[in-house]
């Protein structure tokens, strides 16, 4: 039997249960969601009839302020995945420190089926039919997978519609319509950052490094721009049709520039091709998943030559998976570690619409890299005390704050 995504994260949850040492009321209230709704969302198709989706929202936990996470539009965002999503941000959340509980949403939908005035459309009706479980000190969506600025401006205006002009209600948008400058790029370079100081801690010359990236969209490609700013090569990319390789490292600017001229990856000169599945096997010294989740398991992880997987997307290694790679002496930087500069990104974009001000892109990326620095560092010092590997550290840790937060509210 197939362990669902859900149960696969509470089993992370579960082994920082016994690290930490807690009450069975709190695992009963920690390993379960506190809120779901499902809605229906009716999109009217261009060319006549309607397209009837399905729409999840879920806040998992919110001791330690409001819900946070972000709207997936994929097929597979069904209710177990959307679940798992949130129980994450509330672990990332506490171990960043920032001031929110964890939520995630989902339209179990595929956009490249839409026009660009149905996806609208279907954004609006979804905020709507959510619309009465948001709010700027309530619950707070971002981008995710096949979400992006525009969509996120166009579930601010729904919201507004109603309750008036709230840019805070939403993070990640365009830069006229109250985006922070950084928060864009902030997944990318967080997971950067904590490279960066896993390999000064832990004694490696990332400087000399190899990288795969798997994912060339938000996450992937913004850590591939700011490996390639610090002459980091970066050797291989992938997107959902496939990917390229070049031992002497990737033109990352172009590849860029390539995808936004509507050109495909595989245009690029001097590349081989190759599949996500070859990707991930690469003889690099790091390997970044940074796409969707699942994709090292019990049964491909011992082909990983990689000896740091520096985990941007969310939940890419199953625990299977995980032992693997732990047996075989890989380091890695975890989901709710690694990737938690996008929501802390978002949580300087909010503190400055509440605050109706904005900071230079420069003060966004000292602070974003404070935090993931310091986020490290409490992880990386917390697995030498326990003697626990880096994931079950940053869960155990998030684990604690949060136990804290929901007794000291009362809450059980
Ligand atoms: P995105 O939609 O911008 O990009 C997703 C990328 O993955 C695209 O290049 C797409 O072609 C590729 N992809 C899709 N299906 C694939 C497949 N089957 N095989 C290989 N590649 C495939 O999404 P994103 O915002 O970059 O998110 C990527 C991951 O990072 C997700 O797991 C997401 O939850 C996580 N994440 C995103 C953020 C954020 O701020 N956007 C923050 C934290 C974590």
């Amino acid at each position: 039997m197939t362990t669902s995504v859900f149960e696969q994260v509470n089993r992370w949850v579960e082994e920082a249960f016994s690290v930490v040492g807690l009450d069975d009321d709190l695992y009963e209230v920690l390993t379960t969601t506190y809120r779901e709704i499902s809605v229906q969302v009716p999109v009217p198709r261009e060319d006549g009839g309607y397209l009837v989706v399905r729409g999840y929202r879920v806040q998992h936990n919110g001791a330690r302020g409001p819900y946070k996470g972000g709207i997936r539009y994929h097929p597979d965002a069904d209710l177990d995945e959307v679940r798992a999503l949130a129980s994450l941000m509330t672990w990332k959340t506490a171990l960043l420190d920032i001031p929110f509980g964890g939520a995630k949403g989902g339209v179990q939908v595929d956009p490249a089926e839409l026009t660009g005035a149905e996806l609208e459309a279907l954004t609006r009706r979804f905020t709507l039919a959510i619309s009465h479980l948001l709010g700027p000190y309530r619950d707070i969506p971002a981008p995710d997978v096949n979400t992006n600025a525009q969509v996120m401006a166009w579930m601010m205006d729904a919201y507004s519609s109603r309750a008036g002009y709230s840019p805070a209600i939403v993070t990640g948008k365009p830069l006229d319509l109250g985006g922070a400058p950084g928060r864009e790029a902030a997944t990318g370079r967080g997971v950067v950052y904590v490279l960066e100081a896993a390999c000064a801690r832990w004694d490696l010359d990332l400087s000399a490094m190899t990288v795969a990236i798997q994912g060339f969209g938000n996450v992937g490609s913004w850590v591939a721009t700011e490996l390639d700013r610090l002459g980091i090569q970066v050797v291989a990319v992938s997107d959902a049709f496939g990917g390229i390789h070049r031992a002497g490292g990737l033109d990352v600017p172009a590849l860029r520039q390539q995808l936004a001229d509507g050109r495909p990856l595989t245009d690029a000169p001097e590349v081989d091709r190759i599949t996500n599945e070859e990707l991930l096997e690469l003889d690099v010294d790091v390997l970044v998943p940074a796409a969707l989740g699942d994709v090292i398991r019990g049964d491909n992880a011992d082909g990983i030559q990689a000896r740091i997987v520096a985990e941007g997307a969310n939940h890419p290694t199953t625990p299977e998976g995980d032992k693997v790679l732990a047996d075989k002496g890989v380091r890695i930087l975890p989901d709710v570690l690694a990737n938690g500069g996008g929501v802390t990104g978002s949580y300087f974009e909010w503190t400055q619409n509440i605050q109706q001000f904005r900071w230079k892109e420069e003060r966004f990326n000292e602070e974003l890299r404070a935090k993931m620095v310091e986020a490290f560092e409490a992880v990386a010092d917390y697995a030498e005390a326990h003697q626990v590997g880096m994931r079950l550290a940053a869960f155990s840790l998030g684990l604690e704050r949060v136990a804290r937060a929901v007794r000291l509210r009362g809450y059980v």
